[in-house]
């Protein structure tokens, strides 16, 4: 997949059942979390890439140390 600048994609919403207790879930790009046992499956089950840091246009900036010289 090729990666640009831009929003990312919309994420599909998806459907399985948890793979613990059997509650029907709804997750997004085949990443699930189960809020009755706590289950969820591994990110790398998901349909798509997860995004990087730098792709988040709202990401706060790097932490400044209070310590460090101005
Ligand atoms: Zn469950």
């Amino acid at each position: 997949m090729a990666r640009g600048f831009g929003p990312a994609p919309t994420p599909d919403i998806t459907y399985t059942q948890c793979k613990r207790c059997g509650t029907e879930l709804a997750g997004l790009d085949g990443r699930y979390s189960c809020g009755v046992c706590g289950w969820s499956n591994h990110w790398s089950e998901g349909h798509r890439p997860l995004p990087a840091a730098e792709d988040d246009p709202d990401a706060p900036p790097s932490p400044v140390n209070p310590l460090g010289e101005q």
